[in-house]
Parts: C-alpha cells; structure tokens; sequence
C-alpha cells in the first residue's frame, strides 16, 4: 500500500521517523511516498504548497503528516487553483485541508489506563468541520484601529459534517451525538449549524442527538465527561476543545487525528510542531502513531491498526518506558520500539 509521508518541521521529522518504524512492524507492505512540503517544497517548486504536492496527495490517496509551524501573523498564503485563479488560506495547514476539500478532522479522545488518571475511561470523539467558521481566514484591517474577521456556515457544510458524525456513531456502535455550538450568541451562523445538526438527526432515529453551549460542554468535559460520546462541532470550538481534551487524557502527545475528504485524507496529530523541544529526540510520538493507526483503519486494515492501538496502550499503561511529557526519561525512539517489539510479539 502507497502511503504518502510530510514529515513536517520542528518535532515533525524525529516523530515520523519513529513512527514509519512502528507501523512497518505490523508486516504490512506499506511503500511511503515522501511529498515535500513547506521549505523543501520551496526549494524544490518555489512554493510551499504547488500544484504538484495538491496532486501527489490525491494520487496516494492516504498520507500521514507531521505538525507544520506557521508564524503567528504570517501564515498567509496563495495557492493557484486549476484554472489559473488564485485563492488565499490563512496558514499552510489550512491550506492543505481546503485544497484537498478535506472536511471533517475527527479527534478521538480516550484516556489510557495507568495514564490518564480519573479520565481513564474519557472515550468521546470530536468531528470537528474544517472548512469554515472564522477560520476560512476572510479578515481585514481597518487602518491599525480595528480588524474583523467573518464566521461563514454554510447548510453544505453543516450538513455534510453532521451526516459524518452519525455514520461514524452508527459504524461503531455510539450511542449519541451532540451538538456543541454558541447558538444563543450568533444565532445566524452557529444556529444554522445546530438546525442541520438537529435536521441530520432525524435521519438516525436509532442515535440519540442532544445539544450543548461550548462554553457548558467545556466544564461538562471535565466534570462529566461520560455524558459525551461523539460530538460534533464548528472549526474553531473543534480546535480548542480537542486541546482541552487532550490534557485529561494527559498529554497533547498522545492525541490523534485524521482529516478525511471524499479524494484523499491526511492523518495527523492534534498537537502542533513543538519548537520548544524540536531537534532534542524527546517528543512523545504516540499522538502521530495512533494518527497511523486511524491511517491503517481507514485504507482497510483494521486488524494492523487495532495490533498498533493495543501495543501502545499496554507500553504506556505498563508505564517503564515514558517520554517526559508523560512523567517518563524515555527518548522518541525508545518509546516507539518498545511500542514496535510489542506490536512484533502480538503477531
Ligand atoms: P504545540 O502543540 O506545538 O505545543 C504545545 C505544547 O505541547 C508545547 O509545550 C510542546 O512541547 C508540547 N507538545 C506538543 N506535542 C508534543 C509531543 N508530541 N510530545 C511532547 N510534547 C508535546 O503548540 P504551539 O507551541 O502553540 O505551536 C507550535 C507550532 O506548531 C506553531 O507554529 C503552530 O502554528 C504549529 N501548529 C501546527 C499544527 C499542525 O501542523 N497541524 C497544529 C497546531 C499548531
């Protein structure tokens, strides 16, 4: 199976190849196909994101993808589209989900014994909608006194996420999905959101469908986190809830995530480029490695991805071989041979 591989920067190049070594213990043929992207894209395209990155990714059809750093204020970029016309996305990431109509970013939540504390049995999914809200990117200044930005939901959009979100619930035997929103504030744009929610849910009348304010769904997730099983949601609340989610399960390094269009799909880490530890072997890199495992899963090996999800839930539920993030000394590598070992001996 073809692959394609954006070893990314920052903690990006040492996390991939730890986890390129795990997921190949599983036996499969996998043959990855490294895309450059962002620097080496430039150097090899003049761009950071070319045509020709946009159609290696379709052409592999899955690809994993280590975190990218974008400059606070300067991420802005333009890509060419097919037809010679010019569109611009706020940040590379951004960049690379709306290029490829990658529309719903599915974060799974779930604790870890022996890890996670009180949220050892936290096991909510987050679909959040990746190709609106405020962070279509369409801001202006207004001289150096103000800026707006605007919040776009579109019924599409809306729609299309919801549906996701209840097949993915039927799929895998969940009971319900909520809506989180701030409807009582912007009542156009998030009541929208929650109407096609509510409109979906009809659809299902075999899953439960209930809804909750961002803000209460933010201390419910962390006083009563079993009342939570898929919840769907705009960009921005996606964004930030999934962080927050990743701290109960105990650390950002062990939060996965996928991005799935109807072309291709990307699978990447909740958390971001870690400049603060980059370059150092240090950075925990389960987060990637379960993003692996929804790879496998996706491309039909559901039987590989589960052997990879349960060897690394026995090594950090055992708790010898930790990276610091989680209390350990292991290094990168360490952890993710431990991990690959285990996943060799379940064979
Ligand atoms: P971050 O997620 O990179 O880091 C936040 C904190 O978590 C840091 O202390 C970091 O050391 C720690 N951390 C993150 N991943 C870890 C791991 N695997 N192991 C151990 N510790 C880990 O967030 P940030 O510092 O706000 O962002 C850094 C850069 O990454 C920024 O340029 C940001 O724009 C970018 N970013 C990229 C993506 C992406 O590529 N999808 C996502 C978020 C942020």
């Amino acid at each position: 199976m073809r692959v394609g591989v954006l070893k990314g920067n920052g903690i990006g190049p040492e996390i991939t190849s730890a986890v390129l070594q795990v997921l190949e213990a599983t036996g499969l043929p996998l043959e990855w196909v490294h895309i450059p992207i962002a620097d080496e894209a430039v150097e090899r395209y003049g761009h950071p994101l070319p045509r020709q990155v946009v159609d290696a990714l379709r052409e592999v059809k899955v690809a994993l993808k280590a975190p990218l750093i974008v400059n606070k204020g300067e991420g802005r970029l333009s890509c060419v589209q097919e037809d010679g016309s010019e569109v611009t996305y706020p940040s590379l990431n951004n960049a690379i989900r709306r290029e490829l109509k990658l529309f719903v970013n599915p974060r799974p939540l779930r604790g870890i014994p022996g890890i996670s504390g009180r949220y050892e049995n936290l096991d909510v999914v987050v679909m959040r909608e990746v190709t609106e809200d405020v962070y279509v990117g369409w801001e202006h200044r207004i001289g150096d006194v103000a800026a707006q930005a605007i919040k776009l939901t579109t019924r599409e959009a809306a729609v299309r996420v919801a549906r996701y979100s209840f097949d993915y619930a039927r799929r895998n035997g969940r009971r319900k999905v909520s809506c989180l929103h701030k409807a009582n504030v912007l009542n156009y744009t998030d009541g929208l959101f929650l109407r096609c929610c509510a409109e979906v849910a009809r659809e299902y009348p075999d899953i439960e469908f209930d809804d909750y304010m961002i803000d209460a769904a933010c201390y419910l997730i962390i006083k009563e986190p079993q009342r939570f099983d898929v919840v769907v949601t705009p960009n921005q609340y996606g964004d930030i809830l999934s962080d927050l989610g990743a701290g109960l399960v105990g650390s950002l390094g062990l939060a996965p995530g996928a991005n799935i269009g109807e072309v291709a799909s990307v699978f990447e880490a909740s958390h971001g480029a870690a400049p603060d530890i980059a370059g150092k072997g240090i950075a925990n890199p389960v987060a990637l490695l379960l993003s692996g495992a929804l790879l496998l899963q996706h491309a039909g090996h559901g039987r590989e991805a589960a052997s990879v999800v349960r060897a690394t839930r026995a090594v950090l539920g055992e708790g010898k071989v930790l990276t610091r993030d989680l209390g350990g000394t292991a290094n990168t590598l360490a952890l993710a041979g431990a991990i690959a070992d285990r996943v060799r001996a379940s064979d």
